[in-house]
This record gives C-alpha cells, sequence and structure tokens, in this order.
C-alpha cells in the first residue's frame, strides 16, 4: 500500500492540553508526519511541546485558552486560521476527571468535569465542521474518550457520564457530517502513565490490580497514540467514520 495515506505533510490541526501527557504525545505524533500543531492549553507555556516538535522542524503555536468554557474557542479558530491559513484536524484532548464516592459527590464536580469533557468536546467539534465545510475537502475530528465509555468505572462519577457521552456524540457527529467527507472518531485510551492516573498508581493495590488485568502488562504511555491519531487523522482513514478505537493493551478484550 502507499504509505503517503498516512502522510499529514501541509496539514493543519488543533490539539488542545498539548501541555503534558497524551495530548503532548499526540501533539509530537501529528508533527512527525507532518502537521503543523496549534496547541491549547491553560498553562502558561507549552515548552517542551513546542520544543520536542521544533526540534523536529515542525511548525508549533501555542494558544494559551482554559477550556473550562466555550468562550475561548472562536479565537483560538481565528488564531488558528490567522496563522497556519486553514484548519484539517481537531483532536478534542483536554480533560480533567474528579474522584469521590458517587454517594457524596458535589454538584461542582459533576459541572467542571462535564463542562471540559464534554460540552468543550461538542462546541469545538462544531466549530472546526462549520470551519471544514467554509474551506471544502472535509476534515478530521478525533475526540478522547475512555475506558469509562464503555464501563462504569467506580469514584468517577462525571467522568463516566463525561466519557459515555464523548462516545455518543462522535457517533451523532459522524452521522450528521460523513457526507461532507467530516471523519469523526474517537480513542479511547487505556491506563496510561500521565498525571491524570498518578494517585492511582500511587496507590499499590490499585496499581497492581490494574496493572495484572491488562494484557499487555503495563502502563501505556503517550507515544502509544501517536500511531493511531495519525492514522484517524490522515487519509489513510477516510471511510472510517463514529468509531471508537480502544488503545488499551488489550483491557477491554478481559
Ligand atoms: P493530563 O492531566 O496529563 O493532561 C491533561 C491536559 O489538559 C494538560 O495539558 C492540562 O493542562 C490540560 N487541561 C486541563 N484542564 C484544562 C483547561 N481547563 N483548559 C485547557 N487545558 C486544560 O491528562 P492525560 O492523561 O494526558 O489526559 C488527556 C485526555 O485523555 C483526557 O481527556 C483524559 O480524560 C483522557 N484519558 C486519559 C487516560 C489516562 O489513563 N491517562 C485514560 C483515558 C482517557
Amino acid at each position: 500500500m502507499n504509505l503517503g495515506r498516512f502522510d499529514l505533510t501541509g496539514k493543519v490541526a488543533i490539539v488542545t492540553g498539548c501541555s503534558t501527557g497524551l495530548g503532548q504525545g499526540m501533539s509530537v505524533g501529528l508533527a512527525e508526519a507532518g502537521a503543523s500543531v496549534a496547541g491549547v492549553d491553560y498553562v502558561d507555556g507549552a515548552d517542551e511541546t513546542a520544543q520536542m516538535i521544533r526540534g523536529l522542524g515542525g511548525r508549533f503555536l501555542y494558544i494559551k485558552a482554559n477550556l473550562m468554557t466555550i468562550e475561548p474557542i472562536e479565537d483560538i479558530m481565528e488564531k488558528t486560521i490567522g496563522e497556519f491559513g486553514k484548519l484539517d484536524i481537531l483532536v478534542n484532548n483536554a480533560g480533567i476527571i474528579r474522584r469521590e464516592d458517587a454517594i457524596s459527590f458535589t454538584e461542582k464536580d459533576w459541572d467542571d468535569v462535564m463542562n471540559i469533557n464534554v460540552k468543550t468536546v461538542f462546541f469545538f467539534a462544531q466549530a472546526a465542521a462549520r470551519q471544514f465545510l467554509k474551506q471544502g475537502g472535509g476534515g478530521k475530528i478525533i475526540n478522547i474518550a475512555s475506558m469509562l465509555s464503555f464501563q462504569g468505572g467506580i469514584r468517577v462519577p462525571s467522568y463516566t457520564a463525561s466519557k459515555s457521552g464523548v462516545m455518543g456524540i462522535t457517533r451523532l457527529m459522524a452521522n450528521e457530517w460523513a457526507r461532507h467527507g467530516i471523519c469523526v472518531n474517537a480513542i479511547a485510551p487505556g491506563y496510561m502513565a500521565t498525571n491524570n492516573t498518578a494517585a492511582i498508581r500511587a496507590d499499590d493495590n490499585r496499581n497492581e490490580a490494574i496493572l495484572g488485568r491488562i494484557p499487555a502488562n503495563r502502563w501505556g504511555l503517550p507515544e502509544d497514540l501517536a500511531g493511531p491519531v495519525v492514522f484517524l487523522a490522515s487519509p489513510a482513514s477516510d471511510y472510517v467514520n463514529g468509531y471508537t478505537l480502544a488503545v488499551d493493551g488489550g483491557w477491554l478484550a478481559r
């Protein structure tokens, strides 16, 4: 097969939550495949990610924004188009988790997680799709789901609701936009070693229980998402619509 189908040279991607963890791994993966990356985060600078991408000879624009509300989306789109002239790929990665027993879970922990993990994801995808329609020629939207799009989890009610929602709206948007050449898919990472899971990795019992259930016998790493995100961002996946791809070392196969 022609491996050029995976090439992202000349493509422009927005990646949210780019400063660390999975967002950093995917930003670097997209840049390695040739894409220019507009990285969004709410920290002061995504210096490490910028350095990694520029070290590859890639183009990186950092846009500081807090995605707890949908208010910054328009400005992020404008800055990206201003710098790179267009948009081809959106990776909706920024997300948070709050852990507490369901019996005592607060409204704030519900609303905060739902706002960034699913509301912002939808309205960012809507903004990207409007831009793709304006440009013509389609585009790629990749949402970051979770094992808890498929399973119930424990002590993470709003996270489970949000990630189950991400899988649902990924299908909905794919259904509406596939005819325009806009592919909407999701990646469901398994248990990955990032800040997001630092607390459970630090708990010896949880760590052992989780590792013992992963057929690959290791936590996933940010670079494990590079191949899957490049595939879903590239012409190689043009007939893949509305699917949530687990990248989980076999977790869901158990
Ligand atoms: P992380 O906490 O290491 O990184 C999250 C990134 O999002 C950070 O760069 C952070 O600064 C940014 N972010 C957080 N709140 C923000 C806000 N309000 N505005 C803008 N940016 C914000 O987490 P991660 O593990 O890399 O998670 C990335 C995504 O993958 C999340 O959606 C998460 O739910 C999902 N996920 C992670 C795992 C895992 O095991 N780590 C598993 C499944 C899904």
